[in-house]
């Protein structure tokens, strides 16, 4: 990508420098316990990408000496700001053809652990978005995980992952969310996973939709990014993940879609450039 001299957002709220404190024996240590239990045996709370829901509370404070970021660091979230005031322009411009204003969403950067309104993530999670408080929560060391653990490295593979989160805030906006999580509750979990895994690749067909408008009416991809963009995708598919953590590929457990699946949405998006191409529940097969 060319970020070179690009606006940065000011929707960056940055609590890198937040530690968990252990007030008293409720919640805190036990829900530190709980979640890395699961994370333990290898049950992702919160899987990569997710929407966020429950998790238990942790009282989070600032450390009294501001957070020193190293110079990777900086550039990462310098990367950051630009990618995600470039959605901005992007979906400013396409939701109110729909009849919908878009509300620019927080992105929280984080270390470790953060407490967010649908309650208390880590790191491991990975990125999240939570419909609660319309916010963007990322730990920057998932870009390390998705270079070196996922094998997708490159700035366009960074970007993805934070338009595939932005995706969520737009499907919040549309009022796709709450129709879907209505239908969840409703469901038996086969089904439920099913819609959950639509929602996601409807989020990562948003993420093409935004590739596809940063490069023509801004230029801010250069040769390659599509290719480390469609490596993102396929990377954390759930067929891949499972194999990676089980050894084994269960489809009835699929929450976010095979790697097959998110890539073709991805290209969807980017190929077709309309809401409508990325109508994930109203495809017989996705
Ligand atoms: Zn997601």
């Amino acid at each position: 990508m060319d970020t070179r001299g690009r606006r940065q957002s000011s929707n960056i709220e940055d609590r890198r420098g937040m530690r968990p404190v252990r007030t008293g024996i409720g919640l805190s240590i036990g829900g530190l316990l709980f979640l890395g239990l699961l994370t333990l045996l290898g049950i992702n709370p919160l899987p990569f990408l997710g929407v966020a829901t429950k998790a238990p509370e942790v009282e989070m404070q600032q450390s009294p000496e501001p957070y020193q970021e190293s110079p990777q660091e900086a550039q990462l979230r310098e990367m950051t700001a630009v990618v995600l005031a470039d959605t901005e322009v992007t979906w400013s411009t396409i939701l109110p053809k729909y009849g919908v204003t878009y509300v620019e969403p927080r992105l929280v950067l984080f270390n470790g652990i953060v407490q967010s309104e649908c309650g208390t993530a880590q790191a491991a999670m990975g990125p999240f978005y939570c419909p609660i408080d319309q916010k963007v929560y990322l730990d920057m060391s998932f870009y390390i995980d998705l270079s070196q653990r996922f094998g997708a490295p490159g700035d366009f593979a960074q970007a993805y992952v934070i338009a595939h989160e932005i995706g969520h805030h737009v499907q919040y906006l549309l009022g796709i969310t709450e129709k879907v999580q209505a239908a969840r509750e409703r469901s038996r979990q086969v089904d439920a996973n099913a819609l959950s895994v639509r929602m996601e690749l409807q989020a990562d067909c948003f993420a093409g939709l935004w590739a596809r408008n940063a490069a023509q009416s801004r230029q801010l991809l250069e040769a390659g990014d599509v290719e480390e963009g469609l490596r993102a995708a396929s990377a954390i598919g759930d067929d891949r993940l499972q194999r990676q953590t089980q050894g084994r590929v269960v489809p009835d457990a699929f929450t976010h879609g095979s790697s097959e699946q998110r890539v073709r949405w991805f290209r969807r998006g980017l190929e077709a450039g309309t809401l409508e191409a990325c109508d994930t529940f109203n495809t017989p097969q996705i």
